[in-house]
């Protein structure tokens, strides 16, 4: 199964193609089911088609579609008002997407400073190992070499220091640092999980200097570690965060959340967006939220999570040649692998799983977080069959 040659070479895809997708399984034409595992990278946080989006969607399509940011839209207002009454936040602007999200972000942190009579203050220090998008300023961010080389001169502003060196933090500060910006568990680097009480370390850090904390829960956001928000595991209260990915279960949405002080400098006219808060987004954003803040729902994500955990931690007791270690919080977990997490991936892919690739040679588990005790018994076998094969070739070419 070729591509037609007409797209952009720049994703190496599987020679794989979905006709349709029920809850945690995805269907090709021709009738193979495959376990989504990957979820779209975090996306599909309900799972496919999930009869409340589709009800929210459909309904919604057949009354309004866009009216632009000109207008009132009452979906945002409710979807705001509901993020707020869930999180440190009291405004947010609506985006399509997760680099739309740190754009407004950055741009959010760069302008409380410019506001404060401080417009030397733009500076951000981010983390190696950063994932924040594909856009000029967020490859900028995210700081890995791979993106930006070819891209013109990197984005001025960002300095980045070894992935959780506190001691590099703190040389890095200077009077022109505007903000601390970093995933609460890095998800393309590796889910790498930050140090016990390092988000508090950096808060103290940012109150001391007068810099805003920044967090990138586009991933990590919208019910994927077991709360709302990954920073709700800790006592740390941020002044901005972005998100997108689960919001939209699937629809491309994403937002800046922000505290009053923070959102500030952001007047009429400074930012804006043609298509974020557009009513389908919000229809499907709220119906998400409909669910994910449903009693119960994340303390199933937590108790899932650790099933999930205990059976690869099984599989690579049993398999140490192939997995060296498991990582992750709720429903974000990581193989640490011992061979090429490519391989290991294929050889899932084999078993009809579908999981995603990561840095720090990881392959990430990022299941619908609807997904049930049997998927994710489905998923540890299917995960051990893989295991179990590439254990043997590794013997058999000893
Ligand atoms: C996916 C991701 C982004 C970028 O989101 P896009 O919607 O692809 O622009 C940014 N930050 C993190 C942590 C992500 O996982």
């Amino acid at each position: 199964m070729m591509n037609s040659g007409a797209l952009f070479e720049t994703f190496a895809r599987a020679p794989l193609a979905f006709e349709r997708g029920e809850g945690c399984w995805l269907i090709t034409a021709g009738g193979e089911r495959y376990l989504d595992f990957a979820g779209g990278i975090a996306v599909n946080s309900l799972g496919h088609c999930h009869p409340h989006l589709v009800a929210a969607l459909t309904e919604q399509a057949g009354k309004l579609w866009h009216v632009s940011n000109l207008y009132n839209v009452p979906g945002q207002e409710r979807l705001a008002e509901r993020l707020v009454q869930n999180s440190f936040a009291d405004r947010v602007f609506f985006t399509n997407s997760g680099a739309e999200a740190l754009e407004c972000a950055i741009k959010t942190a760069r302008r409380y400073h410019y506001t404060n009579g401080h417009p030397e203050r733009f500076r951000i220090i981010t983390f190696e190992g950063a994932f924040h998008g594909r856009t000029l300023a967020t490859i900028a961010a995210g700081g890995q070499k791979k993106y930006m080389e070819g891209f013109g001169p990197k984005v001025e502003g960002f300095d980045q220091v070894p992935f959780f060196d506190l001691d590099a933090v703190k040389a890095a500060i200077t009077p022109e640092t505007a903000a601390i910006l970093i995933e609460p568990l890095q998800g393309e680097g590796g889910i790498r999980e930050l140090p016990q009480g390092g988000l508090a370390a950096l808060r103290k850090l940012c109150d001391e200097h007068g810099l805003l904390l920044v967090l990138d829960e586009v991933q990590t956001g919208v019910g994927r570690t077991g709360k709302l928000f990954a920073y709700q595991w800790t006592d740390v209260e941020p002044d901005i965060v972005a998100i997108a990915k689960g919001i939209g279960g699937g629809f491309p949405m994403g937002a800046c959340l922000a505290t009053d002080a923070a959102a500030a400098g952001m007047t009429a006219g400074t930012h804006g967006t043609t298509f974020g808060g557009n009513p389908l987004a919000m229809a499907v954003g709220n119906a998400v939220l409909d669910v994910v803040l449903s009693d119960g729902f994340l303390d199933e994500v937590s108790r899932k999570g650790l099933l999930l955990k205990q059976g690869l931690a099984a599989v690579a007791d049993d398999f140490p040649q192939v997995v060296e270690g498991i990582r992750g919080v709720g429903l974000m977990a990581g193989l640490k692998c011992r061979m090429p997490n490519i391989d290991v991936n294929k050889a899932l892919r084999g078993q009809h799983l579908l999981a995603a690739p990561a840095g720090d040679n990881v392959v990430r588990l990022l299941p619908p977080l609807i997904a049930d005790d049997d998927e994710i018994r489905i998923a540890v076998d299917r995960i051990r069959a893989a295991a179990a094969n590439l254990a043997a070739a590794i013997d058999n070419a000893a």
